[in-house]
């Protein structure tokens, strides 16, 4: 890629914008001369199908061209109301804005022609409300008319310095129609006829002047592309890093297996019995498994990492889980050691808060090799912790440990095989944009023998009657979680509502034990009423969204969700998931303080279904990949142009190509790849620890 290319150099040097508006655009992330390229319009004005004003028709989307007759502006209270009257030769249109802002107004003049675009309705006349609009220069060139328009946010900021849609169009037709610019693909010929792209020149110029429809979807494809196969790059990047041939081939299933499968009071769903098919083929192989199981609270996948772990023990290595927290921790140790009774395989646990005693005799002991499994925290990755043969790491709810923590235990051993577990059902082309680097194996299927928790979505108004339902369920031996929301932008609010929510339930469960915890209180403190809780000596905890996902506590049966409104669908599946684990019947009371379209759409698919996956699904639609997992953790996918739902076929070819690339020359040295390495180390430098590249 030649960046003597004045396409690369700043903003400020392109025609038509002066320092000034350079400032604007920086803001906008347009610093050099080729951002302005990747700036796509936010809408198109379709001036192909232009009606007269007689033929409207009340309910359809139009576009009309007409001559500004008058303006004026009203003032009904406190809104102000902008009122644009537009004629062409068969009548006359009224174009409205609500709460105008002073930028619209000085706008438009008498006699401009305009071209509008909305739905057309009827209130003591034809109207359009809010139209998208575009005005006709007089003296603009053809390149304008009976065409496909495009249109670009602009704010009132990009206004003021006099950077509108048409502003766009001009500066951007600057660059496209000047030879000097150059547009350089950085994909070969025989990767764009193989994949059938456009090229890049193409699609660029396509998006901001289309002729039809047809061209911008095209154009919008290849810029897709471009993205997703710079994000699957990076995957396959990360995954060729880390599969080595070096690693120990585990063959056999061994005796341990056996042994545990028969003491199961239960037989395995075919879900667990497919993924651990798949884990077996990576063991069978000498080089490390790196397989992530996603399967939802309840599927049963510690189960699965004890025979994955059995495997490995038999062979005489050693084991390692680690889990985010003490709690958790604690609870695996506690459903291992039956497990591994059955086999007699020695097992421990390791958290920092042990006694320095035992804590010693257990680094002795894995170093030794007498710990045949080790389930612990954080305190595993520690510099003092050495093992004598690490064989299989498992990484418990892994999206809660970064790379690191990961690297650190694997260093521990020499190429160990890892089984990655997590219980956030996340759809399968997010999943292999995130995990991409990772094997994905999911349990989609819970245990027959689970009793359906019931949802209800309730009003304010009918609290009563749920608290009423509450001191049932606690009467008859059950216990119960209430959740207030705790959000960022607003906890001083929230905190207050939380602790006098608590203050308030103390008088109505008086006769009950309480706990309550809040996000904000003492990881300690947390702990200990967790603990509590699991041990049974709270009745009902009060708590904000810090309930631990993974949390076993088969006596919780009821839960109620406080402004449900304000959770993501996610999450109210991952709070929902802490009852039901047990053999009774459990409830979810959701209660719904504002009532919104959106809101209720989501209550009401949560009322209807318990299955993470589609609740995922769903939730992506509704949210888009950035809040759906809180922007702070995923913030690498900034673009406008991917769309996670949609762009499913994209991500599989662009994931083939990408690997496949790597596959040829994984240090991506090779003359032909040159440029998209160059691009790669530009855009994605943020990324690039842990991979290798020239
Ligand atoms: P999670 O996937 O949330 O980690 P667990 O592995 O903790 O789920 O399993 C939840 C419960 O279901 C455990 O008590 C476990 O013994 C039980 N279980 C696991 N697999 C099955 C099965 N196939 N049939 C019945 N019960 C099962
Ligand atoms: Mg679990």
């Amino acid at each position: 890629m030649n960046f003597k290319n004045p396409i690369y150099d700043d903003i400020t040097y392109l025609k038509g914008v002066g320092p000034k508006r350079a400032e604007e655009l920086k803001k906008y992330g347009i610093n050099f001369i080729v951002d302005v390229l990747h700036h796509l319009p936010r809408k198109y004005l379709d001036r192909r199908n232009i009606k007269k004003i007689n033929q409207c028709k009340i309910g359809e989307e139009t576009v009309i061209i007409g001559k500004i007759i008058s303006k004026n502006i009203k003032v009904i209270g406190k809104r102000r109301l902008f009122q644009l009257t537009i004629g062409d030769a068969t009548g006359e249109l009224q174009c409205v804005w609500f709460n105008a802002l002073s930028w619209i107004i000085d706008k438009f003049n008498i006699n401009e022609q305009l071209a509008v675009y909305g739905k057309i309705e009827f209130f003591n006349g034809l109207k359009i409300t809010h139209p998208d609009f575009d005005i006709l220069d007089d003296n603009e060139d053809n390149f304008n008319t009976g065409q496909i328009i495009s249109l670009y946010a602009s704010t009132s900021d990009l206004k003021s310095k006099g950077l509108d849609s048409k502003g766009f169009r001009k500066i951007i037709k600057n660059i496209l129609f000047n030879e000097k610019y150059i547009i350089e693909d950085f994909l070969s010929n025989e990767m764009i006829s193989e994949e059938n792209l456009c090229s890049l020149k193409e699609a660029l110029t396509k998006i901001h002047f289309p002729n039809d429809n047809d061209e911008i979807k095209k154009a919008l494809y290849r810029l897709k592309y471009n993205e997703h196969f710079f994000i699957q790059l990076l995957m396959a990047l990360k995954k060729h890093h880390i599969k080595k041939d070096d690693g120990i081939a585990f063959p056999k299933r061994g005796d341990y297996l056996k042994q545990i499968y028969e003491s199961l009071n239960f037989t395995l769903t075919d879900a667990q019995i497919r993924v651990l098919r798949e884990i077996r083929s990576d063991l069978k192989s000498k080089s490390p498994m790196n397989r992530l199981v996603q399967g939802d609270v309840g599927s049963g996948k510690t189960i699965v990492a004890i025979l994955t772990a059995s495997i490995i023990i038999a062979e005489e290595y050693q084991v390692a889980l680690m889990a985010p927290t003490e709690i958790l921790a604690e609870q695996h140790f506690d459903s291992f050691k039956e497990y591994c009774e059955a086999a007699n395989i020695t097992c421990a646990v390791l958290t920092s808060n042990k006694p320095q005693k035992e804590k010693n005799i257990i680094l002795n002991q894995l170093k030794s090799g007498e710990i045949q499994f080790i389930v612990g925290t954080h305190a595993l990755i520690q510099g003092k912790v050495a093992f004598n043969n690490l064989g299989l790491i498992i990484i418990d709810e892994q999206h809660r440990f970064g790379v690191e923590h990961r690297k650190l235990l694997v260093d521990k051993g020499l190429n160990p095989e890892v089984l990655a577990m997590t219980a956030t059902p996340i759809p399968r082309t997010l999943s292999i944009t995130l995990h991409g680097d990772m094997d994905i194996s999911i349990i989609d299927e819970l245990p027959k023998n689970r009793i359906p928790i019931k949802t209800e979505v309730i009003t304010p108004s009918k609290i009563k009657s749920a608290y009423q339902k509450i001191k049932n369920e606690i009467k008859a031996g059950g216990q119960c979680f209430i959740v207030y929301p705790l959000i960022e932008e607003s906890e001083k609010l929230d905190l207050e509502a939380a602790e006098s929510g608590y203050k308030k339930l103390q008088k109505v469960f008086n006769e009950f034990q309480l706990g309550y915890i809040n996000g904000k209180m003492k990881k300690k403190e947390i702990d200990k009423q967790m603990q509590l809780m699991v041990d049974g000596k709270i009745d009902c905890l009060i708590t904000t969204t810090v309930i631990e996902v993974g949390i076993n506590i088969s006596n919780a049966t009821i839960m109620l969700i406080e402004n449900a409104e304000r959770f993501g669908m996610t999450q109210l599946h991952q709070l929902r998931g802490r009852i039901g684990r047990g053999t009774k019947q459990s409830t979810c009371i959701m209660v719904q303080h504002k009532k919104t379209e959106n809101s209720n759409k989501r209550l009401k698919i949560m009322e209807s279904t318990l299955d993470g996956f589609i609740i995922s699904d769903e939730d992506l639609k509704m949210r888009g990949p950035g809040d759906f997992f809180g922007t702070k953790q995923h913030g690498f996918i900034k673009s406008k142009v991917v769309d996670f739902n949609a762009d499913g076929p994209i991500i599989r070819r662009a994931r083939y190509q990408a690997f496949k690339m790597i596959d040829d020359d994984s240090l991506l040295k090779n003359i032909k790849n040159q440029k998209i390495k160059k691009l790669f180390k530009m855009n994605y430098k943020h990324m690039l620890e842990f991979v290798k590249i020239g």
